[in-house]
């Protein structure tokens, strides 16, 4: 057994993860990320001792986002947790007396994608997350490839429009832009208010989500089926340079947004020039804890 762990800037989850990488119990306590980095340490070593009690693990692996020292085991800093430098693996391991190793939250999800998910049949994988931004991975060969310091697969950042919207990362035109959940809503809100008399309209007058447009072209509504198709579009952009370069055996988007399956699919298949294997992601919210654990296995 494996324990996995994964960090959010809400949650902190947990899953004891067997030898064919599925989750036999999983637990999740608050992140309280404004106590500071040591209080959070402490929560996830009292959590771990706790699972200890019922079940015995031999590695633990944690996922976290942000700017890590994975070799070390070091939480360097991140946007919304309070690292400083934190020694996370070293604190854990130490209470604990298991083995823990360290991953950036992205190179999990395509550790947990190639071993026990989607891309299990694969060597070569691209990962896109689908989220507030775009995040993504890429295993080559059956490997993650993390890149000159551990920070390749930012795939939202890959430029789509040279003179396109301005980017959090201080560039113009990133694919996030367009096809984060973020940009999705953008487009929803914007097609809602010129078209006041639809559907689309009506199901977004208390606010719009990442599920709005899908719903509404699922009723017949044409003004959501022109959004997904645009937001289809904006993904298929952004696949299509991916595949040139990189040309995968599959393209696996993740995300919550992944729960609308072929209903994101097929508009997106439509618009690319080459055929590929495209999915969505195979281990739904669990791909975080999978992840980990598979990071700690395979470390
Ligand atoms: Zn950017």
């Amino acid at each position: 057994m494996i324990l996995g762990i994964d960090i959010g800037g809400t949650n902190v989850k947990f899953g004891v993860v067997d030898e064919n990488y599925r989750v036999v119990k999983g637990y999740s306590i608050p992140t309280g990320a404004a106590r500071g980095d040591l209080a959070i340490v402490n929560d996830i070593i009292a959590q771990t001792k706790k699972i200890q009690k019922e079940f015995t693990f031999t590695r633990i692996g944690i996922g976290s986002p942000g700017n890590l020292d994975c070799d070390n085991g070091v939480c360097v800093r991140a946007s919304n947790l309070p690292y400083n430098n934190t020694p996370i693996t070293a604190m854990v391991s130490e209470a604990t007396g298991v083995p823990a190793f360290l991953a950036n939250d992205a190179t999990a999800a395509v550790y947990g994608e190639l071993y026990a998910g989607a891309g299990k049949n694969f060597n070569n994988i691209v990962m896109v997350t689908l989220g507030t931004g775009v995040g993504g991975g890429i295993a080559i060969d059956g490997k993650p490839y993390l890149g000159a310091s551990g920070g390749a697969g930012e795939i939202g950042h890959m430029i789509i429009k040279y003179d396109g919207l301005p980017c959090g990362c201080g560039q113009v035109g990133c694919y996030e832009q367009y096809a984060s959940v973020t940009a999705l809503i953008r487009i929803t809100k914007a097609a809602a208010d010129a078209n006041p008399d639809s559907l689309l309209a009506k199901l977004t007058a208390k606010g719009a989500n990442g599920r709005s447009a899908f719903d509404a072209k699922e009723k017949g509504c044409p003004v959501g089926a022109a959004v997904v198709d645009e937001y289809a579009e904006n993904i298929a952009i952004g696949l299509k340079g991916l595949q040139w370069i990189f040309q995968p055996d599959a393209i696996i988007l993740g995300g919550a947004i992944s729960a609308q399956g072929e209903n994101l699919l097929t508009p997106i298949r439509g618009k690319l020039t080459n055929p590929i294997n495209l999915f969505t992601s195979a281990l739904g919210n669990n791909a975080g804890v999978i992840g980990a654990a598979v990071v700690a296995d395979k470390r």
